[in-house]
């Protein structure tokens, strides 16, 4: 990778005989460097993410004042993808105030006790409820007895599940299966210890496994087009990846294209 330097030259005061030497230092600053940078292109991303939405809703408000005033079902039309475009920037707006309450909070241990087993059950209730996860069938499955009680934020490890069960939804099979694994495991290596394994996998399009080192970056997505289209923020996967960041864990990715997506996550179970 290149190295940036700041170099600093300094002068020292003139030598008897009338010579000058002068003071270089050199400061490796490529860390300093390349978070500034992220940062800037995190900005440009929000900014384009929320321009957009922005630009729909000024022009249909132009065009509900002018053309499509005395049309009632031309207004109807418009104020539907008005209301869509709001929502949109809702939930983009809502991700990033979950992402940056994640990131601060992420040095800090969680410190209650969670079981991932009802946790699973209560998602999915709410799931049911809120979405059309009910074109969807959900094989919840229990490898063994467990338990599976990870020490935790509940709110943060239920985002996790939440996350990962509705990609599942949009980018799975139309009609076809989500399958939800637990499984106590007494020695897990990836995390030096007792664990729970969660595993949600799905049958849908899946993708090239080139794309896994980057799928949990903020705004990084196989295909732009399909998850705006599915009102993906693009966001889900930084989320879901700094929660299980505090809480010590693991998550693995498994994707072949047209064979579905695995998403396993490992989390230290509680002591005793
Ligand atoms: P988005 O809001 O776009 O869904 P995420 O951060 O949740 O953002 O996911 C990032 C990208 O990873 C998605 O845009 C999609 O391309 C891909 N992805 C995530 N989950 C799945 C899945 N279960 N199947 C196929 N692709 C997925």
């Amino acid at each position: 990778r290149e190295a940036v330097y700041r170099v600093l030259a300094r002068p020292l005061a003139p030598d008897p005989d009338g010579s000058v030497k002068v003071l270089v230092s050199f400061q490796d600053v490529t860390d300093l460097e390349q978070a500034g940078q992220m940062r800037r292109d995190f900005v440009a991303n929000v900014s384009h993410e929320l321009k957009t939405p922005l630009t729909a809703l000024s022009g249909f408000i132009e065009t509900l004042r002018g053309a499509a005033r005395d049309d009632p079902a031309a207004r109807e039309r418009f104020l539907a993808i008005m209301e869509r475009e709001a929502g949109r920037m809702n939930r983009l707006v809502s991700d990033l105030l979950s992402l940056s309450r994640v990131e601060s909070a992420e040095r800090q241990r969680p410190t209650g006790q969670v079981d991932m087993a009802a946790l699973v059950d209560s998602t999915l209730v709410t799931l049911r409820a809120l979405s059309q996860a009910d074109v969807m069938e959900f094989e919840v499955e229990r490898i063994n007895e467990g338990p599976f009680v990870v020490s935790g934020d509940a709110d943060q490890l239920q985002q996790v599940v939440t996350n990962l069960v509705e990609n599942a939804i949009k980018y799975g099979a139309d009609g076809g299966k989500v399958a939800i694994r637990l499984e106590h495991k007494t020695r897990e290596l990836a995390i030096r210890g007792p664990g729970i394994k969660l595993e949600i996998e799905d049958y849908g399009e899946g993708f090239d496994p080139i794309h896994i080192p980057r799928l949990t970056e903020r705004f990084y997505r196989v295909d732009g087009h399909r998850s705006r289209e599915m009102g993906g923020t693009g966001l889900g996967l930084a989320i879901v990846k700094h929660i299980i960041n505090r809480h010590r864990g693991r998550l693995k990715i498994d994707s072949e294209p047209g064979q579905g997506a695995r998403f396993t996550v490992l989390l230290p179970a509680a002591g005793p």
